[in-house]
């Protein structure tokens, strides 16, 4: 089994390589047949080849079996010809990734550090599926002229279709509900959306299903989070839901998120590259450890030993912090705690 890493840039080189340390430490302890590569990739790809996709990490990605992405970008390429982000679209583009899965658990250790009351994130256990490669920001024709400006939000029963099979298999394994957030009562496409959740719902039988307009959605994930479980929605909608619900742990630095396709999975911190902090060894690791974590469940099939990792973060949180967290550790020392957590699982 092949993992492509590709570290970025910012912060993400420091925390790819505590991922890695985590990563070794899983493979020797449990015997697992699983290598690793780095590629460049992003504006440390513009430095070194000229590009943010060079063909040779194109084609490593193409070829593995999980690719792990530390953050990429920073203000260097905000105005470059080529840019960092030109990089990702492509490559997500490459690998046809059609499904963004970013689950939202609020660790018992941050409910009090939550900018929301403690009463309202505790348990807070849910998962926004967004569509990734249709929608609004691919529709055609789309264009700005001086007085009128279009875009167009096109979705094909089949995107569609895939997506919401995606968001109920997920519901199956965990607390199954689905809620489907559209805007049905102006837009036809979240007519369609409603068509096709319900048909699906019918194949699954243990599954409860809502539906919610996306503006109440949008109240309800911060003033009732523990509501919800699966969220499936699409681009746009889920563009804006996903980042809204990440202010529910109180620091972007502990979220994981996996993007799906036809073939190759790939792992990436919901975070930037925090050119702010980069270099500081502060950066706090957590959310590229949880990436491993979903990336051993999701392409490895190593249930047991993500949710053993997912544990050991835990544990680590409830001594060990980044500054993010108002703590005084640094990025290593995190890890250090994590690892320690996880040998004390056994
Ligand atoms: P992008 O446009 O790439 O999404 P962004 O402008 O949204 O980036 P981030 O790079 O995510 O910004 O950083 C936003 C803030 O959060 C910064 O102050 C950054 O330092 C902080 N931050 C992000 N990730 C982490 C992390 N892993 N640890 C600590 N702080 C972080
Ligand atoms: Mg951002």
């Amino acid at each position: 089994m092949k993992v492509v890493t590709l570290a970025g840039d910012g912060i993400g080189p420091e925390i790819m390589q505590q991922a890695i340390r985590v990563l070794e430490y899983i493979v020797d302890t449990h015997g697992l047949s699983l290598t690793h590569h780095a590629y460049a990739f992003g504006g440390a790809a513009i430095e070194a080849k000229g590009m943010p996709l060079p063909k040779e990490t194109l084609q490593a990605c193409q070829e593995a079996d999980a690719v792990l992405l530390a953050a990429i970008g920073g203000p260097k390429w905000q105005d470059a010809t080529q840019t960092p982000e030109q990089g990702l679209l492509a490559l997500r583009k490459s690998l046809s990734l059609f499904a963004n899965i970013r689950p939202v658990k609020v660790s018992e250790q941050l409910v009090d550090f939550s900018p929301l009351k403690a009463s309202i994130v505790k348990g807070t256990d849910l998962v926004v599926v967004r569509e990734l490669t249709s929608g609004v920001y691919f529709g055609t024709p789309s264009y700005q002229k001086e007085q009128e400006a279009v875009d167009t939000n096109y979705y094909h029963v089949d995107e569609i279709k895939r997506i919401v099979r995606y968001a109920f298999e997920l519901a199956k394994i965990r607390r199954q509900k689905v809620c489907a957030v559209d805007k049905a009562n102006v837009l036809a496409t979240s007519r369609l959306w409603r068509k096709v959740v319900a048909e699906i719902a019918l194949e699954y039988p243990e599954c409860e299903v809502t539906y919610q307009y996306v503006d109440s959605a949008a109240m309800e994930v911060i003033k009732n989070p523990t509501r919800f479980d699966v969220i499936v929605t699409e681009n746009l909608f889920g563009d804006i839901l996903s980042d809204e619900t990440s202010v529910l742990p109180g620091s972007l630095g502990v979220l994981p998120s996996a993007s799906h396709g036809t073939g190759v999975s790939l792992y990436e911190p919901i975070h930037g590259s925090a050119p702010d902090i980069a270099g500081l060894n502060q950066a706090n690791p957590i959310s590229m450890i949880l990436s491993v974590a979903m990336m051993l469940r999701e392409s490895f099939g190593q249930q047991e030993i993500a949710t053993r990792l997912e544990y050991a973060c835990d544990q680590a949180l409830a001594t060990c912090r980044t500054p993010d967290l108002a703590g005084k550790a640094t990025t290593t020392e995190v890890t250090d705690a994590v690892l320690a957590a996880y040998k004390k699982e056994n």
